[in-house]
């Protein structure tokens, strides 16, 4: 279910984030018109010769306060913790450096496969420098030019290799969810409320390959949920998890794991950029999600209260407009026997398939009562839709030429599809295709 995980590390300036973005390269979209996607990139998803994998460029973990060398420090323990494959980079311009051994001391304590990669190896005359680098105990060192793209399939290869036996995926049709949030909205009290009700049964916790706890539990209709750790839930007391890029990079990793992703908000301090960030990936993601407005309880409420954080929460995520909203208290547990049936519905809805038929019947009516728009005499047509995939569910329409779908006429489709079924909390998407 989870990618295996490649942490680059290493001093500043060795150029980490060179061979990030080279490695993740045009590989990673990122939808543009989603606000409040974080551009710099600490996390992002790759492939080599069909193996997939995920990589987090610990450089950008930025822990203020600490001097440099303890923050360079932090970043290693970080992909100790983190990855299953480590890339230390260093550079051959700079020659090996206190910095470098440092980090190096930390790697050792790790039996995590570490790949050395001597960066800056831009012509073969500097290739003789990296021999120095057996000085840190780490290997081979592999020589790479982050900006010529030089050693980077060698260096694919061997970090492919070392990727930990893939083990037998075990039949695990529970739903799986987690609650994601900035430090503070209280993922971690949710999760404790959820797992004190009543009605709930614990089955079980797992510890996964990278020290995340996963919780299974069962409801009184006998659906099984697995509930996907995130930072900020179990803390384990380290300096870096109350940074702001790690809980973001964590919360990502929990997203990709999911299939419902609770997104948590404050009702006390409201909407934060923080917030958006996160929700903004998990929309990315293709994810079922529900926001949740925590702390209820906190509020002085009239009437309008809920009407008016809702009429907020709908401006400041137009994108979210199919999530579903619920008001709850971990404090009070008001609502939150709601929680897990709202959880399977929209797990349900992300992966409803529209028969053909059914969903042609819809798409004719809906040409029947808004003509498709016309672009210099020449009028779109809509042949006919099927749907191709789920999680999320996705369709193609094929039409007599793309160009003609107006953004505003794609939306008045989707809407009319939403209209006829239940696809509350899950996004959808639709390509449209050229009929030949
Ligand atoms: P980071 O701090 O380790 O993430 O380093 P960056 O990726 O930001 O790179 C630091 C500097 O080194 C930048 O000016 C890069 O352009 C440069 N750089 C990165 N890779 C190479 C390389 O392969 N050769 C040369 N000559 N410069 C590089
Ligand atoms: P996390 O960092 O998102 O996991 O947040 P925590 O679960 O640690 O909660 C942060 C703080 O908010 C703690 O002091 C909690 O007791 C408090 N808290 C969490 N949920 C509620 C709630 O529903 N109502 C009130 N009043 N306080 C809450």
């Amino acid at each position: 279910m989870s990618n295996p995980v490649v942490a680059i590390v290493g001093r500043p300036n060795v150029g980490k984030s060179t061979i990030f973005n080279r490695i993740a390269g045009e590989r990673i979209s990122i939808v543009e018109d989603t606000p409040g996607v974080t551009r710099d990139r600490i996390y992002a998803h790759s492939e080599w010769l069909g193996q997939h994998f995920d990589m987090i460029d610990t450089g950008g973990i930025e822990i203020t306060n600490e001097p440099l060398i303890s923050q360079i420090k932090e970043q290693a323990e970080i992909a100790i913790d983190e990855a299953d494959v480590i890339v230390a980079v260093v550079s051959a311009q700079e020659g090996v450096t206190d910095a470098d051994e440092q980090v190096a001391q930390i790697l050792y304590r790790s039996k995590k496969p570490v790949i050395l990669a001597v960066n800056k190896v831009d012509n073969p005359e500097v290739r003789a420098e990296i021999y120095d680098f057996y000085s840190l105990g780490l290997g081979d060192p592999m020589p790479v030019s982050g900006t010529h793209g030089i050693g980077t399939g060698d260096l694919l290869d061997k970090i492919c290799q070392a990727f930990p036996e893939k083990k037998e995926e075990q039949l695990d049709s529970s739903i799986k969810f987690s609650f994601i949030g900035r430090p503070n909205v209280g993922k971690s009290s949710l999760v404790n409320a959820i797992l004190g009700e009543n009605r709930v049964i614990v089955s079980g916790i797992e510890g996964t390959t990278r020290d995340a706890i996963d919780t299974k539990f069962t409801t009184e209709d006998e659906t099984e949920y697995t509930m996907i750790d995130t930072a900020g839930i179990r803390k384990r007391g380290k300096v870096y998890e109350n940074t702001e890029k790690y809980s973001v990079m964590r919360a990502m990793r929990a997203i990709d794991r999911s299939d419902v992703v609770c997104v948590v908000l404050n009702a006390e301090e409201g909407i934060r950029d923080q917030d958006k960030h996160v929700a903004g990936y998990a929309h990315e993601a293709g994810r079922g999600v529900i926001i949740v407005v925590n702390k209820w309880d906190t509020l002085k409420k009239n009437n309008q209260t809920l009407q008016e954080f809702e009429n907020l929460i709908r401006a400041e995520f137009q994108y979210l407009s199919y999530a579903p909203i619920v008001f709850v208290s971990a404090k009070t547990h008001q609502r939150l026997d709601t929680l897990p049936a709202l959880i399977k519905k929209v797990d349900h809805n992300h992966q409803q398939r529209i028969p053909s038929s059914v969903l042609n019947d819809v798409l004719m009516d809906a040409i029947a009562h808004n003509p498709t728009p016309t672009e210099n005499g020449k009028r779109l047509r809509v042949y006919y839709g099927t749907q191709v995939a789920v999680k999320p569910p996705t369709f193609v329409v094929f039409v007599n030429d793309p160009d003609l779908m107006h953004f505003s006429y794609e939306r008045f489709l989707e809407n009319q599809i939403r209209d006829a079924f239940d696809f509350t909390g899950t996004p959808l998407r639709i390509i449209e295709r050229r009929r030949k």
